[in-house]
């Protein structure tokens, strides 16, 4: 290969795009694999928050007989606000459907943060919301939360100056599994901050922001078809705002940012909502077992969770150690390698023999001589 010519005057790139930290998304399933060394169909995987049970049957039927798919997407997304309209329960118009909602964040923040401006995110929580900051050149402001992962409500007002925008709120947040009180929610939409409710987990807990959008203009719900529709791969969410906002969201996205086939797989899934409740009821029953479970366990604390997958803490110092034990059995969780999170992993919830093999992986690393 011959080495590219060096140009004198090609541009250097942007400092806060230089500076960026890559954002850490879940590697596929042969790469897990192949660094644990076992084959593909062994591995464990429950660090993603991703639904065990696939999406709704009647998908892949939909996707399979449908037959547009040489022509783009509606950059009107009107067939896909109509439905999502029903499942919201607010006006077509107060609607943006994205790739995935992750694209929704990125809009948000293009639309208000710009070099120099800041967001508020209480701390531990989803990491999008500082990365996406980090590109449009803002800067993410982590505001600690409490010893029980609550909102700090009085350091998250003192944390707001002239050049904050928008605040990020997570319920139930990711990856603690508590909610986020209405009486805070409302706190917060008080500052006159953009306030975003990510509500990616919903259907897990069942308690929303959404009837709040008919009293305050600056909140903006997100949801996602990811975790409880098992989408997660075919990219889709949504956000609720105020009109205005959402006609200024329709006009600067990109014209075809929703594929058809993740349009078909959601118009299809609304209409198996009912299906898709029942296994919904499932993992969060399963979720319930194995809190109990690991409560069991000597020397590990799990947090209590209104989401599909359960924080837990191990002996302090141990978090690395207990993590590579896991790796080395095939089982894959969520961890943090830095700061307050070091002793805590997370486990999305699985299959029920996952869960059984998590547990089981669980007391022989943490348990010691009492693993059962
Ligand atoms: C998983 C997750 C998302 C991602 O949603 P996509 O629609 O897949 O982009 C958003 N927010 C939180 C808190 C999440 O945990």
């Amino acid at each position: 290969m011959t080495q590219s010519k060096t140009t004198q005057n090609m541009p250097s790139m942007l400092p806060h795009i230089q500076a960026l930290d890559t954002y850490e998304g879940v590697d596929p399933m042969e790469v897990m694999a192949e660094r644990a060394g076992i084959s593909p169909d062994k591995i464990i995987r429950l660090n993603g928050n991703e639904n065990p049970y696939g999406p709704s049957p009647k998908v892949a039927g939909a996707l399979g007989s449908y037959q547009n798919f040489n022509y783009y997407p509606d950059p009107g997304q009107r067939s896909l606000r109509r439905v999502l309209s029903g499942y919201l329960n607010v006006d077509q118009e107060m609607i943006v459907a994205g790739n995935g909602s992750d694209e929704l964040i990125d809009l948000l923040l293009r639309m208000y943060v710009g070099v120099g401006d800041n967001v508020i995110i209480p701390t531990p929580t989803f990491g999008m919301y500082s990365f996406s900051a980090g590109i449009c050149g803002g800067e993410a402001i982590p505001v600690e939360r409490d010893e029980n992962f609550e909102i700090d409500l009085e350091a998250m007002k003192a944390a707001i100056t002239p050049k904050s925008k928008i605040i990020f709120l997570t319920s139930p947040n990711n990856p603690t599994g508590n909610i986020v009180p209405e009486s805070q929610t409302r706190a917060l939409l008080d500052t006159g901050m953009i306030v975003v409710m990510d509500e990616a987990y919903f259907e897990f807990c069942g308690e929303t922001a959404i009837p709040l959008l008919s009293e305050y203009k600056n909140l903006v719900v997100l949801r996602t078809f990811s975790k409880w529709a098992g989408l997660a791969g075919l990219r889709i969410g949504v956000g609720a705002m105020d009109p205005e906002l959402a006609a200024t969201m329709m006009a600067m996205k990109p014209p075809y940012n929703v594929n058809l086939a993740a349009e078909v797989a959601l118009i299809t899934s609304l209409e198996d909502t009912p299906g898709l409740l029942v296994r919904v009821k499932q993992i969060v029953a399963e979720r319930d077992r194995m809190m109990e479970l690991l409560g069991k366990i000597p020397n590990l604390t799990p947090w209590p969770s209104r989401a599909n997958f359960i924080l837990c803490q191990v002996p302090e110092g141990q978090g690395q150690a207990i993590f590579d034990g896991l790796c080395s059995r095939g089982i894959f969780l969520r961890y943090w390698s830095s700061g307050r999170m070091k002793d805590f992993i997370r486990t999305s919830i699985g299959l029920p023999s996952e869960t059984d093999a998590v547990v089981q992986a669980f007391s022989e690393l943490c348990g010691g001589n009492n693993a059962a």
